[in-house]
C-alpha cells in the first residue's frame, strides 16, 4: 500500500465508499482474509460511530453538515465549495504528532480537486515528508486540477465505471426506480441513486417521455419543459442536466439511425419510431447546437426563449429527413 494514493474515476461509481472502505481495512486491529475490515474491533466500531481518533474525512465545508448521509453529486449549498488551507494546516499535528493507538493514521481528501491553489501548497508540504504509518487517500473525478508535484507524489489508481449489469444489480435491492435513470448518467449508481433519492429522477423520466413523444408544436413542447423542470429548490432539474438530457437522447437518435443500436434500451422502440423521419446529418447537427446551448445554460438570458429555441431545433432535427 502506497503511502499517498490518488483515486480517480468518473463521478458516482462509489470512489469515496471505496476510500473508505479502505480507510477502514487500513485501520482495522483483525482485517479479515477476504481484505476487508472486520467490522467488529474497537477499531472498526469507532470508525462506524464516524470517531476514529485516528482518521480524518477532509471535505468542502459545504458538505460538513450533510456528512455521512451525502452520496456523490448531491452537495449542500452553504459555505464553501472548496477545501480550505487552513482545513489542511489542521492536519499537521494529525499527521506529525503520534497517533492514539498503535497502527495506521489515515486521510481521505474528497474531493482533492475541491482543494484550492493554496490548500494544495500545504499539503504538498505534508506529503513531502510523511511519517511511514501515515496514508493518504486523495478522490478525485478532475485530478488534473491538482498540482502536478500531488500528482507525482501519489500513485494513482484509476476506478473504473460498473458495467451496466452490475450496476444494475447494485440498484436492484436499493432503488428499483434509479435503474431507468442509469443510461442517462453514465451508468453511474450512486447518481442515479441520488437523482431517484430527491424527486429528480420522475422529472428525467417526464423529460424522457416529452422527448420520446414531442408532438408537433415547439410552444408546447418548450412550455412542457418549463413546468416539468420546477425550481431548482424544489427537487427540479438544473437547466444543464436538462440540455445533457436531450443531448444524450439525440445522440443516441443518431446511434440507431447509423448503427441501429441505442444505450437507452429502455426506450428502443420510442428512438426506432423517431429515427424514421430524421436525417443523421439534422441530428448531428441538432447534437452540436445542443453543445453551444449547454454553456448557456446555467443564466438562459429568457428561460422561455431558450426552451422554445431548443424545442424547434430538436422538432426539425425529427424531420430532417423529409427537408
Ligand atoms: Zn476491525
Amino acid at each position: 500500500m502506497p503511502h499517498a494514493l490518488l483515486l480517480t474515476g468518473s463521478e458516482g461509481i462509489g470512489k469515496g465508499r471505496f476510500a473508505l472502505a479502505m480507510a477502514a481495512r487500513l485501520l482495522c486491529e483483525a482485517p479479515l482474509s477476504s481484505g476487508d475490515a472486520c467490522g467488529e474491533c474497537p477499531s472498526c466500531r469507532w470508525f462506524a460511530s464516524g470517531n476514529h481518533p485516528d482518521f480524518r474525512h477532509v471535505i468542502p465545508e459545504a458538505d460538513v453538515d450533510s456528512e455521512g448521509a451525502f452520496p456523490e453529486g448531491e452537495r449542500k449549498k452553504s459555505g464553501s465549495q472548496q477545501i480550505l488551507i487552513n482545513q489542511i494546516r489542521a492536519l499537521e499535528d494529525f499527521v506529525f504528532v503520534g497517533g492514539h493507538r498503535s497502527g495506521a493514521r489515515v486521510l481521505v481528501v474528497e474531493p482533492a480537486d475541491a482543494m484550492n491553489q493554496p490548500a494544495q501548497n500545504a499539503i504538498l508540504k505534508i506529503l513531502e515528508e510523511p511519517p511511514s504509518s501515515v496514508y493518504f487517500i486523495l478522490i478525485s473525478t478532475h485530478w488534473r486540477r491538482l498540482l502536478p508535484t500531488i500528482r507525482s507524489r501519489c500513485r494513482k489508481l484509476p476506478l473504473p465505471r460498473p458495467s451496466s449489469s452490475e450496476a444494475q444489480a447494485w440498484l436492484r435491492t436499493r432503488d428499483e426506480t434509479a435503474i431507468k435513470l442509469l443510461p442517462l448518467l453514465g451508468n453511474a449508481p450512486l447518481l442515479a441513486h441520488a437523482a431517484s433519492e430527491s424527486g429528480r429522477g420522475s422529472v428525467y423520466l417526464g423529460v424522457l417521455a416529452s422527448l420520446a413523444d414531442p408532438g408537433r408544436d415547439p410552444l408546447a413542447l418548450a412550455a412542457r419543459w418549463q413546468t416539468q423542470l420546477q425550481p431548482k429548490s424544489e427537487g427540479g432539474l438544473p437547466v444543464q442536466a436538462f440540455v445533457e438530457t436531450v443531448q444524450k437522447w439525440v445522440f443516441n437518435l443518431a446511434l440507431f439511425k447509423l448503427a441501429g443500436r441505442t444505450r437507452l434500451g429502455s426506450e428502443t422502440d420510442a428512438l426506432c419510431r423517431l429515427a424514421g423521419h430524421a436525417s443523421a446529418g439534422g441530428l448531428l447537427r441538432c447534437y452540436n447546437e445542443l453543445m453551444k446551448a449547454r454553456s448557456l445554460a446555467s443564466h438562459p438570458l429568457n428561460p422561455q426563449l431558450f426552451f422554445e429555441d431548443i424545442a424547434e431545433r430538436y422538432l426539425r432535427a425529427l424531420a430532417s429527413e423529409r427537408t
